[in-house]
This record gives C-alpha cells, structure tokens and sequence, in this order.
C-alpha cells in the first residue's frame, strides 16, 4: 500500500484514490526565465511520484499550469509582475517570454527525463475561467471590491491557514504596514487586479480591464480539468503558506467541500549552504551544470539521493560525486546484462558461483538463473516498500546497489530495469555508457565462441580434465584464447 505524507495532516497517510485515474495537479514554472535546479528538483519529485504510482499500477491525469500572468515578484501580491518586469528589461512581449522560456523548460525536463503531466495549461488561455471563478465566489459573499481589484475575504472563510498553520495574529503583529488600505485584512489576496493604463497585460472583466492574480489561475484551472475535487496536488514547500493556503481558500469557498486529498510538498534546494533565488544571482540552470561537463542525468541521481521531504545541499563536489556513482552503477549494470541466463558472464567470461573447487552457478541456492531466486524476490520487495514508503528513493537506490553486488546474473539486469521505471536513470543505455568509460575496446565475443568457453567452464566443474582441454583447443582453433583466473572465472582473449 502506497504512503504518502500529506501536509494538511503533517502524517505519512494510506494512499486512496478517488478512483482507479488518479487526478494530479501541479503548480507549474513561472516562464519570465530559465528554470533554475532548485526549480527542476521540484520536478524530479513531481516525476518521482507520477512514476510510483505508475509502478503501482495507477493511470494518471495529470495537470501542469504555466505560469505567464500574474505572479508577482513577492507571492502575497506585491511588486511588479515577474512577466511585465523581464519583458521590460528584455525588451520582448510576455507572449515571446512565455514561449521561449516554455520551450526551454520542456528542453530541460526531457533531458531529465521527467515525464509531461497530460495536460498543460498556460495561464493567460484561461482568463475567462478564471473571471467566472471570481464571479462566482463574489456571488457567495468571499470577494468584495477596492479600487485596484477584487479580493478575496478571509474573514469569511474561518478555515484560512489550515495548510501551514500558521498563526494569522502573530503574522499580522509582524506584518509591515499595509500598503493597501481597503483591504479588510492584511492577508486578504488579490483575485483580479484593475490595471493602469498603460500595463501590458490586461484583459476585460466585469471590474473594467485588468488581470488575474496568480493563486486563482491555479484554482480556475485545476477545477476546469479536474472537475470540483481531486486526488494530489503538489508543488515546492515555499507554496505552502501562500499560494496553497490561497487556493484551498478559494477552491473550498467555492465548491463547500474539501477539494484536494493529499497535498504534497518537495522540500528545497540550497547553494553551498544558503538560499538560491534568482534575485540573488546565485542560480545555476541544467545548461551550466552541462557546460561544466556534467550530463542531466548525473543531477537527477543527485537528486535521488536525498529524500523529496528533506533539504538539498547543491555543491559541485557533490554533483560529481553523483556523475562517479551514476558512471559505477552502469559499469556495475553491464556485468549482469552481459551474463548469459545461467550466470556466466559471456562478454567477459567471469562466471557466477564459480570456484576453483569446481562449484558451478546451478548448485544448491541457485535455481538454474545464476542468482537465488529468494534473494531477488526480497529485492524486489524491499523496493517496492521503499518507494511505497513516501516515495523513499535513496533507500530504492541502495536495493538497487546491493542486488548489483551480487554474482553477474542476467536476471539481475532486467530487474534492475524495472526499478529504473521509478528511478528514470536510462539504465537501459548502462552498457553504452559503460562502454564509453572504459578505456579498453569491448570486444564482441561470437555466440558460439561463447558457448564453447560455457562447455568448458561445466567440463572443468564436472572435472573432466581431457574435455576442458580438448574446448581449449577449440577455442584457439578459432583464434580465441581463455585465461582462468585462481578463483574459477574466466576471461576470453582474442588471440
Ligand atoms: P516558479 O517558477 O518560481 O513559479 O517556481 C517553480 C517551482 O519551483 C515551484 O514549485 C517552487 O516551489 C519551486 N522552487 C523554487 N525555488 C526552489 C528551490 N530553491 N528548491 C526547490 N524548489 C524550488
Ligand atoms: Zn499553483
């Protein structure tokens, strides 16, 4: 059974769907830039969850919004536009922005292989979803009108910071003096936002032109989707007390009813130790880690190396330390998938369960596959709790190492890429990558050739002496020769 950790509930909880589809929504990326790492670890857990639940055997229906309207520089509405304000400096309309930066955080997310949500849907198609959104909860008496917009009235939803806990008193004692004084208190949200003038995106409403805050985009967008309530939503856990706290007020104030079940949150990532932000200049994108000769992949098992639910140190030496392991685990990877069905390696000639006393792979434990059946079916447990456990995919990966160190077993391979469905390391390509790093050609052994040197290998362990000498021969005759190491394994030479 599937646990996840719910925020609402702070608790590790048995997950439920509402039905067989799971509904699943995400708070997508701002597009007034490129996606920072710390951007796309909240992805890499978005896919992590999307893939353990696909192993469990759920379909999904996904939603990603794309943010290009309404998100202000600060998350509680103030500053300017992060959209107007870089297509101001960068001189190119926010449609040209949102569709460059679009492109590139799909080019990103596809290099780390993290899946697309089924459904994408970019903010500004779905303005009058969202003006109908704000009708509506006025109509319910949640919004009232102050001369640059609409917002919403938290006084009359007492269930306001149920998400994040927090405590609005002390928030307000700390608070600094509001700028707008119309609004009924100071946590009071902008649902739409009359516009100047001169402001470059506006739309028309009921309230004169303007355009919508960022909360209710998610809340329009989700509900047009995935109906009045649905299974997950997630998103980074600087959401929660904000945005998130907003949409439950808004969704909740409009349907009457709890509309998301399980809210899942991805912890952060730093930059040696503090905080990374685009305003600080302290980000890195995948193009630099790339630039720096570290390949996507590498930063997704840096990712899968730490719990979604716990903090993310970025250092490069750390970032390295991922590449080196990731470049083992294929090297590792390759020794099983060149291991013939009974266990001998056929690339290689290194045989499992061998021994110089004659011991052959399909003695006692072993059931003719080269590795003990019982072992590999407690791996393949061990995983599936791990990943059932709140999604712990460092604990998978060290399954995942652990069922490496046993004897070269083909079985192994094919094991180990099933748990790459969840892990999404392109194991499949192990050998190539394998291949790549090793400084010695691989040499392709001939089936046939390596049939011989399995006779071989079973005439020795039967010790008869004059037919391992005689598929010795053989061997040769066929310009190859087999080097026997003390400890039973062998190696195949071309001459
Ligand atoms: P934005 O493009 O600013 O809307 O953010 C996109 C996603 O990245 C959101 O889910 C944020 O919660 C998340 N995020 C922002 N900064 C970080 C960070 N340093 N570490 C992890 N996730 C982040
Ligand atoms: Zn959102």
């Amino acid at each position: 059974m599937l646990k996840l950790y719910n925020t609402l509930s702070r608790e590790k909880e048995d997950f439920k769907p509402a039905a067989k589809t799971v509904t699943m929504y995400s708070c997508g990326p701002t597009v007034y830039n490129y996606a920072h790492i710390g951007n796309l670890r909240t992805y890499v857990f978005m896919d992590l969850l999307r893939r353990a639940l696909k192993f469990d055997g759920y379909k999904i229906k996904g939603v990603m919004n794309i943010t290009d309207v309404g998100h202000l520089l600060s998350d509680s509405d103030e500053g300017e536009d992060k959209m107007v304000k870089a297509s101001r400096e960068l001189k190119k309309s926010p449609a040209e922005l949102a569709a460059a930066y679009a492109e590139a955080f799909f080019c990103d997310t596809a290099a780390l292989n993290i899946g697309r949500p089924e459904i994408i849907a970019k903010a500004t198609d779905h303005i009058k979803d969202m003006l109908d959104y704000v009708t509506e909860l006025q109509k319910k008496g949640y919004a009232y009108e102050t001369d640059d917009g609409i917002y919403f009235d938290i006084g009359a939803f007492p269930d306001y910071g149920k998400l994040s806990r927090a405590n609005l008193d002390e928030q307000i004692a700390g608070a600094r003096v509001e700028v707008n004084s119309q609004k009924r208190h100071p946590a009071d949200f902008a649902l739409w936002k009359k516009a100047e003038k001169n402001h470059i995106m506006q739309w028309d409403s009921p309230w004169g032109k303007g355009y919508p805050g960022w909360h209710i985009e998610c809340s329009a967008m989700s509900r047009k989707y995935l109906g009045s309530a649905f299974d997950i939503h997630t998103g980074g856990v600087d959401h929660i007390p904000i945005h998130h706290e907003n949409e439950i007020a808004q969704s909740e104030a409009r349907e009457g009813k709890k509309t998301v079940n399980y809210w899942l949150h991805g912890e952060f990532m730093l930059v040696d130790g503090g905080k990374m932000s685009k305003s600080l200049g302290n980000t890195y994108t995948l193009s630099d880690l790339a630039a720096r000769g570290y390949p996507p992949l590498a930063f997704r098992y840096f990712c899968l190396n730490t719990h979604y639910r716990k903090k993310l140190n970025f250092t490069f030496e750390g970032l390295a330390a991922a590449k080196t392991a990731l470049e083992r685990l294929c090297i590792q990877l390759t020794k099983h998938k060149n291991a013939s069905a009974n266990g001998a390696d056929a690339k290689s000639g290194s045989v499992a369960g061998a021994n110089a006393s004659g011991a052959d792979a399909t003695s006692a434990g072993t059931s003719g596959t080269g590795a003990d059946e019982s072992k590999i079916e407690t791996y393949q447990k061990e995983f599936a709790d791990a990943i059932n456990d709140d999604l712990n995919v460092p604990l998978a990966l060290g399954v995942l190492w652990t069922m490496l160190k046993e004897p070269p077993c083909r079985k192994i391979y094919d094991i180990a890429l099933k748990f790459d469905a969840v892990f999404g390391l392109d194991l499949h390509k192990s050998a190539e990558l394998a291949a790549a790093l090793t400084d010695e050609p691989q040499q392709e052994i001939p089936a046939a050739v390596a049939a011989l040197a399995e006779r071989r290998l079973a005439a020795r362990a039967a010790k008869n002496w004059s037919l391992s000498d005689s598929l010795r021969d053989e061997l040769k005759s066929n310009g190859w020769l087999i080097l026997d190491a003390k400890d039973g394994t062998y190696t195949l030479k071309k001459e």
